[in-house]
């Protein structure tokens, strides 16, 4: 069988993440699954036989850093990055916390830049591989007491769209995922319980049924299996009755 390229997946402990890790183990790609909570990861149902798994806070651009080199030593080079770790915490901003609008810029916005800004150069050298960042619907359209996590979307939208023109000519796809809402762990980090009510009386508006985060995961590997050549520059994917 020929060797498969290295895939690294961050915010692999739950939700999409966890879905692209156990879709690309099962064609046996080599990955390296990064987050905080790593002991999660390990309780995946993956072969875990050419998986590495490192403790990395994506806002931490050296220990990012760090765990690529680390994988790429023993795997070869990054072909995919999936740059999919994130955190929603919802609120009004004249009520919430600076802390939290901080927490989501600096994961959401800097920990997309410190990813693509470690994998890049070598994907420009190698004249191939794959970046997909993990945006949200809310990265083009506002939602009432999401403004923090709104601006930290629409910021993945344009950096994503600025790095795909850098590097269009290097032969290295730059790509977006914008899902809408799906069931995962990411509303139960919001402490304003008002803001969480809002939004699961706006999930009851769609009949209650959100994305399953397998067809998210799906999404991902769609546009990577698509020839280098062919950049799916995003996918929007929401379910049917989301307005
Ligand atoms: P989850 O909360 O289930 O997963 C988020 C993942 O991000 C976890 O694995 C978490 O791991 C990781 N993470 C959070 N902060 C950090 C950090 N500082 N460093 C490293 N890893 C971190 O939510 P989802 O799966 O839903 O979210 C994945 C992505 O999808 C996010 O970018 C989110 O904004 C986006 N999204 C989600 C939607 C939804 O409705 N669920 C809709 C649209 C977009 P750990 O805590 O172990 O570090």
């Amino acid at each position: 069988m020929t060797k498969q390229p290295l895939i690294v997946i961050t915010g692999a402990s739950s939700g999409f993440g966890a879905e692209m890790a156990k879709l690309f183990n099962a064609e046996g790609f080599p990955l390296l699954l990064l987050g905080r909570r790593i002991d999660k990861i390990k309780e995946l149902p993956l072969n875990f036989d050419n998986v590495m798994i490192k403790q990395v806070d994506v806002t931490d651009l050296a220990s990012f850093s760090m765990a690529i080199t680390e994988a790429e030593a023993i795997y070869g080079q990054t072909d995919l990055l999936v740059n999919n770790a994130g955190v929603m915490l919802l609120g009004n901003i004249e009520k919430q916390s600076p802390k939290e609008w901080e927490t989501m810029l600096n994961t959401n916005v800097l920990g997309v830049l410190n990813g693509m800004s470690i994998v890049l150069e070598n994907m420009k050298q190698a004249h191939r591989g794959t970046i997909i960042n993990m945006s949200s619907i809310a990265g083009f359209k506002a939602f009432t007491n999401h403004a923090a996590y709104v601006a930290s979307k629409f910021g993945v939208h344009g950096a994503t769209e600025t790095i795909r023109q850098e590097v269009a000519a290097h032969n290295v796809r730059i790509s977006l995922v914008a899902p809408g809402a799906a069931e995962t762990e990411l509303l139960s980090h919001t402490t304003d319980q008002e803001a969480v009510t809002n939004y699961n009386a706006w999930k009851d508006t769609m009949g209650g049924i959100t994305l399953d985060p397998v067809h998210v995961a799906q999404a991902v590997k769609f546009i990577y299996d698509m020839p280098q050549a062919v950049n799916i520059r995003e996918i929007d994917i929401a379910a049917t009755q989301q307005d």
